[in-house]
């Protein structure tokens, strides 16, 4: 996909887990990258991992949540990489819990994250794609976005909401070379994933390892999917050969949903 040499992506929650994995696909592919989160540290660890590619990268601090530090950000860019011409939303938080037990803080937390995150950023950075008349948008939902599970009622909207984001902004750059997807994956081997079964383990007083085998037991591949797998879909999304790809929502979870 030698179409993505030299074009610039940002991935926002770049500094781990799929983002991280996001990052280094693109990076293989001769990108420059801008990778996002709130942990510097984080972020810098990735960077080092991208330094043996022959491309920019810049590991900057940003929380999605805040528009005044995105936009801070498209000003940093500009000034080192011009525009951002691969966006992908991947920030995101998951915490389970049951809908009566939730605290609005917590329902809060998980909309300004997960959706207005998502929101913010393509507000911030569209804009030029459509001035370029040439741009990609991926948005790491989930495979609920499209189903739900117990104890994920915030989770679960706002990635259902992001699903209509993901289907209302396709229709609207259609026109201008843009295109917007989201990709839809099942449970995820990372450290999200790794915390999740750790409380469900706790919740169900069983060990660790039971915990992982029900979650792996959702897929018809009885697994758990690879970030890299994740970032393989992000990068086949924003290469040239799929512009006709538009308004889509693409699962990668070995078959556990299929719609
Ligand atoms: P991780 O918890 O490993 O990583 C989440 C990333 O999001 C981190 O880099 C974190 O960085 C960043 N982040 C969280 N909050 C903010 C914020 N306010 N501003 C900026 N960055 C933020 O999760 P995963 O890699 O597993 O998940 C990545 C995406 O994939 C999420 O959107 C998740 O919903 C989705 N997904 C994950 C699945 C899974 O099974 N793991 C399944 C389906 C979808 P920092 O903390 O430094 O800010």
């Amino acid at each position: 996909m030698q179409d993505l040499r030299g074009k610039t992506v940002l991935v926002t929650g770049g500094g781990r887990g799929i983002g991280r994995a996001i990052a280094l696909a693109f990076a293989a592919q001769g990108s420059h990258l801008v990778i996002t989160g709130r942990s510097q540290a984080a972020l810098d660890s990735v960077a080092r991992e991208i330094h043996c590619y022959d491309v920019t990268i810049l590991p900057l601090s940003c929380d999605v949540t805040q528009k005044r530090e995105i936009e801070d950000l498209k000003k940093r860019i500009a000034s080192e990489l011009e525009i951002v011409e691969v966006l992908v939303n991947n920030a995101g938080i998951a915490p389970a819990v049951s809908f009566l037990e939730m605290e609005d803080s917590l329902w809060e937390e998980v909309m300004r994250v997960n959706l207005t995150g998502t929101y913010y950023c393509c507000k911030v950075f569209l804009p030029e794609m459509i001035a370029a008349k040439w741009g990609r948008i991926v948005n790491i939902a989930s495979t609920v976005a499209k189903t739900s599970y117990p104890n994920i009622s915030a989770y679960a909207t706002s990635k259902h909401a992001v699903l209509g984001l993901t289907r209302s902004l396709a229709v609207e750059t259609a026109k201008f070379g843009v295109t917007v997807n989201a990709v839809c994956p099942g449970y995820v081997d990372t450290g999200l994933t790794q915390k999740n079964a750790a409380l469900l383990a706790e919740k169900k007083g069983k060990p660790l390892a039971d915990a992982f085998e029900m979650l792996k037991s959702a897929s018809p591949q009885k697994r758990l999917i690879e970030p890299a797998e994740v970032a393989h879909l992000a990068v086949m999304l924003a290469s040239e050969a799929a512009k006709g790809i538009t308004g889509q929502a693409i699962n990668v979870d070995g078959g556990a949903v299929m719609a």
